[in-house]
């Protein structure tokens, strides 16, 4: 805890229990921490998992990268102390959903196993489910979605996670799609699948 905070009196043990949200939303929820390379797939996979989850009754929001960093992070750079600060507030909005009784699709590099478990702590490991979303550097460069990888090549940004910047890959995440051998709808599916059992209420 830090200064600010001792004063402030939490207040949800007073709050109307998780368990009864799932109830009056007939399903149970889960942060499913996609973790992976610019450019594997986590975006485009979360899109089409959101989808395919509204069709079918379960609600869940998605939070990525660019509607965080648009938004409620607005302020913050790339400096190591600023991407944990990040993936902090990131965590914490995904454990409103949670408690909330709604999914949340997280969609981040989160390059490093500390920043993943700090997520994980904040979020809490009972409802948290990391998914490795894998595809190799040379696959992720060849896409180029935003021409990131150019742009990092040429030295016109920093410290980019798999060229100047470390990526840990995940030892024992609780899933991992290749998405340099299946189609989007493939690797999508296969997290419905996978997810199905721990949703169903
Ligand atoms: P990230 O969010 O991880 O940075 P994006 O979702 O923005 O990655 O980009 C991934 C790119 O890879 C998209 O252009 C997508 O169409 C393509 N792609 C090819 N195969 C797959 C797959 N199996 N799963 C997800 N994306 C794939």
């Amino acid at each position: 805890m830090n200064n600010y905070t001792e004063n402030i009196y939490p207040i949800f043990d007073r709050l109307l229990q998780k368990a009864a949200k799932e109830k009056l939303l007939k399903q149970r929820t889960k942060a499913l921490w996609m973790t992976g390379l610019s450019g594997s797939g986590k975006s485009t996979i979360g899109q089409y998992l959101e989808a395919r989850l509204h069709k079918d009754g379960y609600l869940s929001q998605m939070l990525d990268g660019d509607n965080i960093r648009s938004g409620l992070n607005n302020n913050l750079s790339f400096t190591a102390s600023d991407r944990k600060e990040n993936i902090r507030r990131i965590a914490e909005v995904s454990k409103l959903f949670v408690n909330c009784g709604i999914i949340t699709l997280n969609c981040f590099i989160s390059p490093t196993k500390e920043i993943r478990d700090y997520a994980k702590n904040i979020i809490g490991e009972n409802d948290f489910l990391e998914i490795y979303i894998n595809a190799p550097l040379e696959e992720c460069e060849a896409r180029d979605v935003k021409g990131l990888y150019k742009k990092a090549r040429k030295g016109e940004i920093k410290n980019f996670t798999g060229l100047d910047s470390p990526y840990e890959a995940p030892q024992n995440p609780d899933l991992e799609i290749r998405t340099d051998q299946m189609t989007v709808e493939e690797s999508a599916d296969k997290i419905y699948e996978f997810i199905l059992p721990h949703i169903k209420y």
